[in-house]
């Protein structure tokens, strides 16, 4: 008898997996229908040699402080900044828009207080922001937003910025400073040996028991356990009862290439041209030395592996009603990005996780006491 069923070995399900069976003692089954652990985050050498991630780029970044310790208990890690430039009027700039990045697609000579008072000249009032479109068009004007946003937007999620949430393309910052990080996040690293290594020691306590290839619905009737934490994706649990859930889809074509470098920086967006939005090269976040060298594109499709939830009013509100479900089933937990329908990087599912895991400790201390 397992104490705890886990579907999905993605850092949602392996971080409860290690809390679990290290915290509370529990024995742990922790299954996925992949054949490998890591969920999206997995990452393994090519054929050629080369550390590659099978799901699109991944990068660590956090302002999480109990989120970093906490992962730097199963990995060292290498520092490293994100950096990315976007392919706009036949030049290569800076994304997130800095002051460089006017100057150079502009050909002016701009200081910082300037690009201040130029966004302020270009952005349109819109009041209140609710749409990816007004949060850029509010920001640095429509010429920009049609530029760098609404193209690649439309690429990416099969509609237009004004049917998506704002919380989509403000993920992306605009800045003033020539600062062209990515990310500005406290802790900004990646692990040292990649995510896979980093995995199996998350799940290589002696309580936990990994099954691969394995669908929760074939073995839920078969093994005996006497809670549940599903990572999959909620509307899939339920049968689609209140529908399907639009989940976004990528396809990844791979490349290797006969050359030790391919791009100037570890990213190249594409909002304007190809049906790709960005190539990746790999080297560049893993910090690997190697004579050849491997890249992704990234093909948004509407069909295929659930990647993304799609955040818009309408699909709010059939979660809420799955999520009504969701918390009226007992002994079973839903957590992670497919489960809770949220658009979460790594470290926001690790910190739900452990946040569920604290809740779970909580409960079995009271358990204790009557
Ligand atoms: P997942 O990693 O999706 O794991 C869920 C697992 O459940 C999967 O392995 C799946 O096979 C399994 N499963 C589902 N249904 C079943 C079933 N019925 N039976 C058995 N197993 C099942 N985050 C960042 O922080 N930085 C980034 O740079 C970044 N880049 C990304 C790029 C792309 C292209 C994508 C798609 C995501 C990116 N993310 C990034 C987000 C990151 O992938 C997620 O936050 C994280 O992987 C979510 O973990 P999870 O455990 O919730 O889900
Ligand atoms: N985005 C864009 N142009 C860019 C980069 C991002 O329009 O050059 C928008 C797009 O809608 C994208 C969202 O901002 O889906 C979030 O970008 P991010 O790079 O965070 O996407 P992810 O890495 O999660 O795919």
């Amino acid at each position: 008898m397992f104490d705890f069923l886990i579907v999905g070995a993605g850092f949602a399900g392996s971080v409860l997996a290690e809390r679990l069976a290290s915290q509370l003692n529990k024995k742990v089954l922790i299954i996925d229908k992949r054949n490998h652990i890591a969920g999206n985050a997995y990452d393994h050498y090519n054929e050629e040699g080369i550390l590659m991630h099978k799901y699109g780029p991944h990068i660590f970044h956090t302002n999480s402080r109990e989120v970093f310790e906490y992962l730097s208990q199963f990995t060292a890690w290498r520092p490293y900044e994100h950096r990315v430039l976007a392919s706009v009027d036949g030049q290569l700039v800076p994304i997130p828009i800095n002051l460089d990045t006017i100057n150079k697609l502009y050909g002016l000579s701009l200081t910082a207080f300037d690009v201040d008072g130029f966004f302020k000249s270009v952005a349109e009032e819109v009041s209140p922001v609710r749409t990816s479109e007004d949060v850029v068009v509010s920001r640095v004007g429509r010429e920009l937003y049609e530029k760098f946003f609404r193209n690649y937007t439309r690429k990416q999620w099969g509609m237009d910025p004004s049917e998506l949430d704002k919380s989509v393309t403000a993920r992306v910052p605009v800045r003033t400073s020539r600062d062209d990080r990515y990310f500005t996040d406290t802790y900004q690293a990646m692990p040292l040996h990649g995510y896979t290594a980093l995995f199996e020691k998350l799940l290589s306590h002696p309580n936990i028991k990994i099954m691969l290839n394995t669908d929760y619905k074939d073995i839920v009737g078969m093994i005996p356990f006497r809670e549940m934490i599903y990572t999959g994706p909620v509307d899939e649990y339920f049968g689609y009862r209140y529908g399907k859930l639009p989940y976004r889809s990528l396809e990844f074509r791979h490349e290797t290439l006969d050359k030790p470098v391919h791009l100037p920086v570890a990213v190249v967006n594409y909002p304007n041209e190809h049906a790709f939005t960005r190539i990746t090269e790999f080297k560049y976040l893993t910090g690997q030395q190697h004579q050849k060298t491997s890249i992704v594109y990234e093909y948004p499709q509407a069909e295929g592996d659930p990647y993304y939830p799609v955040p818009r009013p309408e699909n709010a509100e059939i979660y809420n009603q799955y999520k009504a479900l969701a918390d009226a089933t007992p002994n079973v937990y839903f957590v992670g990005r497919l489960a809770t329908y949220k658009y979460y990087n790594m470290d926001q599912v690790v910190a739900q996780a452990l946040t569920l895991f604290k809740k779970l400790a909580k409960g079995e201390q009271r358990g204790a006491l009557t």
